[in-house]
């Protein structure tokens, strides 16, 4: 009954208004404290790929503000250098990419537009994951009429699991170095994922034996990583040369080496068409296994440990 009254009365009464006036500054005292520490405390991050963006917020927690600027559903090679990425950009502090030109079609003019001395390549708020493991398929020749062929080798070093155990190493580094103050919660974090990280590999690993061997079509060459970490062995790509659909008259060549070299599945990444890989398996008599790819691929995979659970269920189920 008395709140009822004294809220009634708010209007009526000078002394309640009184009292109103010094909330609201004691309110507004509050919200700048807030504001100002949330100005020190938080580290804006610009994450190419959903697996960076959910790589940084296990390594920095509500320490960071992540954006990211690509989807899962998202072609990572085939992206546009949006007003809304190069606004982002302008305020990022660090940079979180994959690397080895896997960003080349978009990030020199998000870099240059974004006018940010602090993300260019070079600087301290400039990383990119793909400096930090072994490169896979680096070529000996460059030749733009092999298609989408990079020069520091296969960019897509997310399907491998093990890849992110020196890339938390270096990331979290790199997040000390620019948010000194917040050394001790960084150094835990990583310590918590490194630890986790290697038992959760150990797990993968044991469920994964049966994949030992098991030869696969791919719809694109983004998988040598998964490949090289689980034993699948690729017999055949779908499209022509990377980058590139394929043609009903080469799926139809495809689908004839296959006698020569059989295959058990054919893998493609959440992002890309299904009708290839459809096709194939239809003729072929094997399962067409669609692969989150990155965090958010498919509904299951909604961190870096569901990522990877994720993709391993659904190549064993693959099997049967
Ligand atoms: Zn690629």
């Amino acid at each position: 009954m008395k709140t009822k009254q004294s809220a009634v009365s708010v209007k009526a009464d000078p002394r309640l208004s009184e009292g109103c006036a010094v909330a609201k500054k004691i309110f507004t005292a509050l919200f700048l404290l807030l504001l100002s520490s949330n100005v020190h405390a938080a580290l804006n991050v610009f994450a190419c790929e959903p697996e960076w963006a959910a790589l940084t917020q296990q390594l920095a927690g509500n320490l960071a503000n992540i954006y990211t600027a690509t989807g899962p559903l998202q072609d990572p090679h085939q992206v546009q250098a949006r007003p809304s990425l190069i606004a982002k950009a302008r305020s990022a502090q660090l940079l979180v990419c994959t690397g080895a030109e896997l960003e080349v079609g978009w990030m020199p003019v998000v870099l240059r537009e974004s006018t940010n001395s602090k993300i260019q390549p070079g600087s301290s708020g400039n990383f990119e994951a793909a400096q930090y493991v072994t490169m896979l398929e680096v070529p000996t020749r460059l030749d733009r009429a092999d298609g989408d062929v990079h020069a520091a080798g296969n960019p897509h070093i997310q399907t491998d699991a093990r890849n992110f155990l020196p890339i938390a190493e270096a990331l979290g580094k790199r997040l000390i170095l620019l948010d000194p103050a917040n050394t001790a919660e960084y150094r835990q974090r990583l310590a918590t994922f490194t630890q986790q990280w290697h038992a959760a590999i150990a797990k993968w690993e044991k469920q994964a034996a049966p994949l030992k061997g098991v030869s696969v079509i791919v719809h694109h060459k983004g998988f040598p990583y998964l490949n090289d970490w689980l034993g699948l062995v690729e017999v055949a790509e779908l499209e022509p040369k990377p980058g590139m659909e394929p043609s009903a008259s080469y799926l139809g060549k495809v689908l004839n080496d296959l006698q020569q070299h059989p295959a058990r599945m054919v893998l493609r990444a959440a992002y890309q068409s299904e009708r290839p890989s459809e096709w194939i398996a239809e003729r072929a008599h094997i399962p067409a296994v669609m692969l989150p790819y990155t965090v958010g691929g498919t509904p299951q995979a909604t961190d870096l440990f569901a990522l990877f659970d994720d993709t391993i269920a659904k190549l064993l189920a693959g099997l049967h």
